[in-house]
């Protein structure tokens, strides 16, 4: 018999084929959400719950409303599919599959976890998993130990741990969300959507500014420096340093047509072509590689020691930044010191 799951816990696992059904059976679709002052209000809250995967945060408080708490989730993620931002649906993935886990782990109705593990393509509680499920399981894991080669496999079977359960677990729920995005969404639903959309990109580009501030060359990390040297030097990049370099320099706000000028003394330089395939790197808001893909790469160059406390670029600038303004603010206390010091020897 089909398992009938409270609407208090669809609010908990709305990517749930039950959910669906919750808001079919009550007559909402998605088309109709602009044209009523209801649906309006579910938009409005669905940009919140993207503004706090946009501010990073761990969970999307809930209300005591189910039907607002699964249109939420439905709309924040056709909005994102909306506005086509990479980064953008990264965080909100992140975000959702952090609330699923954190749900799913206490979750003391076993038969409604079974339900939920099985939406997920995953079996909860198994100390051995056939090899072909492992290797499903595992594929987006980078780490050395979780490599078949380096797994005890008897008989077909992998051995976990329940830690390693965890982490399959965790993994399993950020690829199942991960692999849906971005929905496909009829233009004229995209059309409808605009307002809201362009709220949502305001806000990605304010949290953007006030994340990285004013553009900083001195703080850029090692690799992109000699990335930029050589362009100025009219080295020809190769194709993996041009897209660092761009998605870096769009990451910290640089324009489009800022970026090109960094490539002009590019022995190939082409004006139209380069802002053509910068455009085409910026629109889709690809952030950038991080250090181990740079070091795959062989871009991951004139490493420092603030390199060896990052593991991405973007957070060496970050940190970078930080460090050139505590240092900054340090010199001019130090100014204004001087120069009073020599006030006063004066006035003596
Ligand atoms: S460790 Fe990271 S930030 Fe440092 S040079 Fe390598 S890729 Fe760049």
């Amino acid at each position: 018999m089909r398992l009938t799951v409270e609407p208090r816990d669809l609010t908990h696992y709305p990517f749930l084929k039950d959910s669906q059904e919750f808001l079919a059976a009550r007559g909402i679709k998605i088309r109709d959400f602009t044209a009523s002052t209801i649906g309006r209000k579910y938009l409005d809250a669905a940009i919140d719950r993207i503004v706090c995967a946009i501010d990073g945060k761990e969970i999307y408080p809930e209300s005591q409303d189910v039907v607002a708490d699964i249109a939420t989730y439905v709309l924040a993620r056709v909005l994102v599919s909306c506005v086509k931002d990479r980064n953008l649906i990264e965080r909100l993935v992140r975000m959702e599959a952090r609330r699923v886990y954190f749900y799913i782990h206490d979750e003391e109705n076993e038969k409604l976890k079974n339900h939920v593990c099985e939406t997920l393509g995953i079996t909860f509680d198994l100390e051995k998993i056939s090899v072909i499920k492992y290797v499903e399981l595992t594929s987006t894991i980078r780490e050395p130990k979780w490599r078949l080669i380096n797994r005890d496999v008897d008989d077909g079977l992998v051995t976990i741990s329940d830690d390693e359960q965890d982490i399959l677990l965790r993994e399993r729920i950020k690829f199942f969300f991960d692999s849906q995005l971005p929905l496909t969404i009829p233009l004229s639903v995209e059309h409808e959507l605009m307002p809201w959309c362009d709220k949502i990109t305001a806000t990605l580009q304010e949290r953007t500014f006030a994340d990285f501030g004013v553009i900083d060359e001195s703080a850029y990390p090692p690799c992109i420096q000699a990335l930029i040297a050589g362009a100025a030097a009219g080295v020809n990049l190769s194709h993996s340093g041009r897209f660092a370099t761009t998605t870096f320099l769009n990451n910290i706000s640089m324009t489009p047509t800022q970026i090109v000028g960094v490539f002009a003394r590019s022995p190939d330089f082409n004006p139209d072509m380069t802002l053509y395939q910068v455009d085409q790197i910026t629109t889709h808001e690809y952030t950038t590689p991080a250090c181990q893909t740079m070091l795959t790469h062989g871009i991951c160059v004139n490493r420092d020691h603030l390199c060896d406390k990052i593991t991405h670029p973007l957070n060496y600038y970050r940190s970078k930044k930080k460090l050139l303004e505590r240092k900054h603010l340090r010199d001019e206390a130090k100014t204004l010191a001087s120069s009073e010091k020599n006030i006063s020897e004066k006035l003596k």
